[in-house]
C-alpha cells in the first residue's frame, strides 16, 4: 500500500496531529528512518510514528488505531529479537518521548514510565544506592524486558524483573487506562508479569527498589575447556543467592583489555554480578579464578550502572539464535558446547548459559505468566551471519547446536525469541498458564490488536 497517498490512512493521521499532545511523525519527516529503526535488521516501514508524551496520548492513539483498523506496534527500547517495535503501513507507538521517573527512597519504590531504558533507570535509582533488577543490556527498553519476565545480574537475589514489579499503568485496547496490581484487576497483573505485550500498552511500571550500596562485577575470562565451562556451571550453582553469572563460551573479540594473542581464542567469557561487599564477594569469586589461570579479570568492586557500558547505537549484527533450559551442564555437556563452537565457521557463535534458581525459583511457577521457575539453567545458542543464504547455514547450525544440547525441557523464554512461529511461543507459555493467558487475552483483547507481539490469539490457537 502507498500510505501516502491512501486517504483513510491521511485522515487517521489528521485525526491522530489533532488528539495527541506528542509528535506525529510521517515518512516524509527528516528522522523517520532513524525513528522506525530497531534493533535488528527488520525494515519496517510504519504509515506513522506516534510519540506519546503521557498514558492519555496513548490512549487515543489505541482507540484511533483501533478504529481505522490499522494494525499496531508498541515500543519501547526496540530490542524484540522479531523486529515487533514496528511494523509496515500501521501505526507505532513509540514510547521513548516518555522517560518521567519518580522514585520514593523511603518507600523503595518507583514509578517508572515505559519509555526509559534498563541503563537509565539503572543510573538514576543507583544514585540512591537502590536498584531493580533488569537483564544483562542496558539499551534494553524496561517496556519489552519486563512484560517478557527479566533475567539479569539480580536475578537470584532478587527474582526476575517482574518479582520486583507491584503495579502497572495499562491502556487496554479499547482506549482505557487501568491501574493494575495485585487487588486491582489481578487477571491482567498476572498477565502482564510474562505475557509480553499481548495485552494493551504498558504506560508505566512500579517497581520495587532493592538495596544495593556494595557491588562488585565485571568480565572473568577464562579459556574454554570442558573443564572449566563444567567447574563454572558448578561453582556458579554453589554460589552464594548474591552472585548471578552468565557464561559466554565464545571466540575472544579483540577487547583492549586481553592480550592480543589471545584474540580469536575460544573463551569463557563470564560476567560476574556479586550483589554485596567487597570482602564476600572475593570469597564467592574464588572458585571461579581457581578453575584455570585467567586470561583476564576484570571483576572489581564498582557502581552496579558499570555493568551497561555504553554501547554503540549502530551496531546491529544480524544473528540466528534459539533459548532453552538446560538441568545440568557436566564435562561431556560442556564438551559438546565447546567443540561445536570450535568447529565451526561462523564470524561470530556463542552459547551462552544463565545459571538460575535462588529468588527465582522460590516464585510459585503459576504465580506470574513467567513459568520457567523451576530450570535450572538457561541457555541460548547464537551465530551471526552474512546474507540470506548464510543465514540458512547458521539457521540450520543452531538448531542442530540446540537439538543436541536439549534434556527434555521443551520450554522457551519468550523475551528471547526471534521470529521462530506460534509452535515456539507455546513452548514459552507451557500448560495451563497458555490456556488462562488466551482466556485474558479474549477479555482484554479480543480483536488481537496487540498482534505485532510473540502473539497469544484470543483464540487460543494459530494466530
Ligand atoms: C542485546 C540484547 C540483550 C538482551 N539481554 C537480555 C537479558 O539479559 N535478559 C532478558 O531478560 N532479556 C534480554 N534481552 C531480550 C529483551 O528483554 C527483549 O528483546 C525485550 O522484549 C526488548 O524490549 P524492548 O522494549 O527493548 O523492545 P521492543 O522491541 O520495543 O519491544 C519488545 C516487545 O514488547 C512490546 N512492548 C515493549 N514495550 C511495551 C509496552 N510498554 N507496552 C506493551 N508492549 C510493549 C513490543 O510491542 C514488542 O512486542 C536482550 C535483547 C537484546 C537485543
Amino acid at each position: 500500500m502507498n500510505v501516502q497517498s491512501a486517504p483513510s490512512t491521511q485522515a487517521t493521521i489528521d485525526k491522530l496531529r489533532s488528539a495527541v499532545r506528542g509528535r506525529v511523525v510521517t515518512p516524509e519527516a527528516a528522522d523517520y528512518d532513524d525513528l522506525r529503526a530497531v534493533a535488528v535488521p527488520v525494515d519496517g516501514r510504519p504509515a506513522v510514528i506516534v510519540r506519546p508524551a503521557d498514558a492519555r496520548d496513548v490512549a487515543r492513539a489505541v482507540s484511533i488505531a483501533s478504529e481505522a483498523g490499522l494494525p499496531i506496534a508498541v515500543r519501547s527500547g526496540g530490542h524484540s529479537g522479531a523486529g515487533h517495535g514496528v511494523v509496515d503501513d500501521g501505526i507505532v507507538v513509540d514510547l521513548r518521548d516518555m522517560k518521567a521517573l519518580e522514585v520514593d527512597v523511603e518507600g523503595r519504590t518507583a514509578w517508572a514510565e515505559t519509555g526509559l531504558t534498563a541503563g537509565e533507570y539503572t543510573t538514576a535509582v543507583a544514585a540512591h544506592g537502590l536498584a531493580t533488577g533488569f537483564g544483562d543490556t542496558g539499551s534494553v527498553g524496561i517496556g519489552g524486558i519486563t512484560l517478557g519476565g527479566g533475567v539479569g545480574y539480580l536475578v537470584r537475589k532478587h527474582g526476575l524483573t517482574i518479582d520486583s514489579l507491584l503495579a502497572a499503568e495499562v491502556v487496554t485496547a479499547d482506549g482505557q487506562v487501568l491501574q493494575v496490581d495485585a487487588q486491582t484487576h489481578p487477571d491482567l497483573f498476572w498477565a502482564v508479569r510474562g505475557g509480553g505485550g499481548n495485552f494493551g500498552v504498558a504506560t508505566r511500571f512500579q517497581f520495587r527498589l532493592h538495596e544495593l550500596d556494595a557491588f562488585v562485577g565485571g568480565i572473568l575470562i577464562l579459556p574454554a575447556t570442558a573443564d572449566v565451562l563444567a567447574g563454572f556451571i558448578a561453582a556458579a550453582e554453589a554460589a552464594p543467592e548474591e552472585l548471578s553469572t552468565i557464561a559466554n563460551v565464545m571466540p575472544c573479540p579483540p577487547m583492549p583489555f586481553v592480550p592480543a594473542e589471545h584474540h580469536g581464542e575460544l573463551i569463557v567469557m563470564g560476567m560476574m554480578a556479586f550483589a554485596g561487599s567487597a570482602e564476600d564477594g572475593e570469597r564467592a569469586l574464588a572458585p571461579f579464578r581457581a578453575l584455570a589461570t585467567p586470561i583476564a579479570d576484570m571483576v572489581r568492586p564498582s557502581p552496579y550502572p558499570d555493568m551497561y557500558p555504553p554501547a554503540d547505537p549502530d551496531y546491529h549484527p544480524t544473528a540466528v539464535a534459539r533459548v532453552f533450559f538446560l538441568d545440568h551442564v557436566d564435562p561431556d555437556v560442556a564438551g559438546r558446547i565447546v567443540d561445536t563452537l570450535a568447529d565451526s565457521d561462523a564470524t561470530m557463535r556463542v552459547a551462552q548459559l544463565r545459571v538460575l534458581g535462588g529468588a527465582m525459583a522460590r516464585v510459585p511457577s503459576d504465580a506470574t505468566a513467567f513459568a520457567h521457575r523451576s530450570s535450572r539453567i538457561m541457555a541460548v545458542v547464537a551465530a551471526f551471519y552474512e546474507g540470506p543464504d548464510d543465514r540458512i547455514v547458521r539457521e540450520e547450525w543452531v538448531e542442530s547446536f540446540a537439538g543436541a544440547l536439549r534434556q527434555g525441557d521443551p520450554g522457551a523464554y519468550v523475551n528471547f525469541l526471534g521470529d521462530e512461529g506460534q509452535e515456539r511461543v507455546r513452548a514459552a507459555y507451557p500448560g495451563a498458564t497458555w490456556d488462562r493467558l488466551a482466556e485474558i487475552k479474549r477479555r482484554y483483547d479480543p480483536a488481537n490488536l496487540f498482534r505485532s507481539t510473540q502473539n497469544i490469539p484470543p483464540n487460543g490457537g494459530p494466530a
